[in-house]
């Protein structure tokens, strides 16, 4: 019998666990922490068997085959061990890519994954498209395969993509690469970069490979190394034969001589970045050959996702605006970027070794006030006191929210946008813009 071991009983995991039950595995699950109790009960309703708070090796080394969970590092002593008894560890997107026979399209990228992938999902559904959307976001890829929908849209993080194989994506996306989760890759950039392009690594000319070809980062890859996929690439600053490109408020995208033009007066979603995401999604609807009306008009009702860049409400006409998901500069850049008016400014928490340079320009245009949320301030404080006239420190959101409120005047906006984690003060980025919702709500 094929013995399946996860490592990991999350949401990847007990999806993995159920799809290799239904495909007649013997499954193990062992998780070296403590399972939820929502995944206890569907392993228990499915007599799979499962432990917490330990990996059992007798009970490990005789897979035939291990899914370990992306937040579990490769550096664990039980996988080491696994690695040296050559079994195969694989992620959960390997192992359930093998189950389904949809086209998937697989979005990738340091900023703009969810966002991106739920555009990408609901102009296909309004194409009336049979879609999923799964990966990071919502339901697990692995339990969604038992279905069979005729596609799949994957947000596939770095750490799903390091435990892939054959996994190929007919049609890939990079957003964007810029520095994150070095600590899981050496602290070394170019391991962190390789990672991503692994979306890449099993298509060939058939399949494509849609990318940000402003990002010189992705550019410099591409330069480098033999990519087989046809490219399309997306810009905001030159025009491009294949893919697409942004001119004169207008969109324009052409695959084989066909092209499409659409307006992006009336995108929901405000931001270069969000112009960025749409030609993305667009261009993968062009190649499914969505029509172009379709298109335009998804794009233009397109609710964003919470937590990005969200318009909260507008109280003695200053603008609330919550972008608890901005967790490193770059996301922060594009949101300082799309502030059209004096801004008073919520930032900090952990830290990851920020270099804060990129925002100089915005802070200096734009920012009237700044008020750092975290426990350590003091790069906050080296890289923008000269720059504002008020910037205060507090560790309480409904203290963050009412100086906000006593700072702006009419036509302001008040921004959180921490450009760092948020595990000091808050449980994670939902809690910290939740908090921050509800605060604004009791003004
Ligand atoms: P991810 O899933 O990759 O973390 P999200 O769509 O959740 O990406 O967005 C994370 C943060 O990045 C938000 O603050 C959002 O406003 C910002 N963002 C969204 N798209 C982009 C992009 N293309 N480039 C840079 N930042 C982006």
């Amino acid at each position: 019998m094929n013995r399946l071991v996860v490592l990991g009983g999350g949401e990847s995991g007990v999806g993995t666990a159920l799809l290799g039950n239904a495909k007649g595995f013997e499954v193990f699950v062992s998780d070296f922490g403590t399972i939820q109790a929502k995944y206890k009960d569907v392993l228990k309703h499915h007599a799979i068997e499962w432990e917490e708070g330990q990996h059992t090796a007798s009970k490990i080394l005789n897979a035939n085959v291990v899914m370990k969970s992306p937040g579990i590092s490769e550096q664990v002593d039980i996988v080491q061990q696994l690695i040296n008894h050559e079994i195969p560890v694989i992620s959960e997107i390997e192992f359930a890519a093998q189950f389904t026979a949809a086209n998937i399209i697989g979005v990738t990228g340091s900023n703009g994954k969810t966002t991106t992938t739920m555009m990408i999902h609901h102009v296909l559904s309004r194409a009336n498209f049979e879609v999923i959307m799964a990966g990071n976001i919502g339901d697990s890829f692995a339990k969604q395969a038992l279905t069979n929908p005729e596609h799949f849209v994957l947000e596939l993080s770095s750490f799903q993509l390091d435990g892939i194989q054959k996994f190929c994506p007919h049609i890939a996306v990079i957003t964007n690469i810029t520095p994150d989760h070095l600590d899981r890759y050496d602290y070394k950039f170019e391991n962190y970069i390789a990672s991503k392009f692994r979306i890449a690594m099993n298509q060939s000319a058939e399949d494509f490979l849609i990318y940000d070809a402003d990002d010189p980062v992705i550019q410099h890859h591409l330069n480098s190394h033999n990519i087989q996929s046809t490219l399309l690439p997306f810009s905001l600053q030159k025009t491009v034969a294949q893919g697409a490109f942004f001119d004169n408020q207008h969109i324009t995208i052409t695959y084989n001589n066909k092209t499409i033009k659409m307006p992006t007066s009336n995108l929901a979603l405000e931001g270069k970045h969000n112009i960025k995401n749409a030609m993305a999604a667009a261009t993968v609807a062009h190649l499914l050959k969505i029509r172009k009306d379709t298109i335009r008009e998804s794009l233009e009702c397109f609710q964003g996702a919470e937590h990005r860049l969200e318009q909260v409400l507008k109280i003695n006409k200053v603008q609330y605006i919550n972008d608890s998901k901005a967790t490193n500069v770059n996301a922060t850049y594009f949101a300082l970027e799309s502030m059209n008016a004096p801004t008073v400014w919520i930032v900090g928490g952990v830290d990851k070794g920020n270099d804060y340079t990129a925002l100089y320009p915005f802070v200096n245009e734009k920012v009237k006030a700044i008020i750092c949320l975290g426990k350590h301030n003091e790069a906050l404080f080296e890289n923008f006191e000269s720059m504002v006239d008020v910037m205060i420190e507090t560790q309480f959101m409904s203290e963050a929210v009412k100086i906000a409120y006593n700072i702006a005047r009419a036509g302001d906006n008040v921004l959180l946008s921490p450009a760092c984690a948020s595990f000091d003060l808050f449980k994670n980025y939902e809690d910290r813009g939740q908090q921050f919702k509800n605060e604004v709500r009791q003004l």
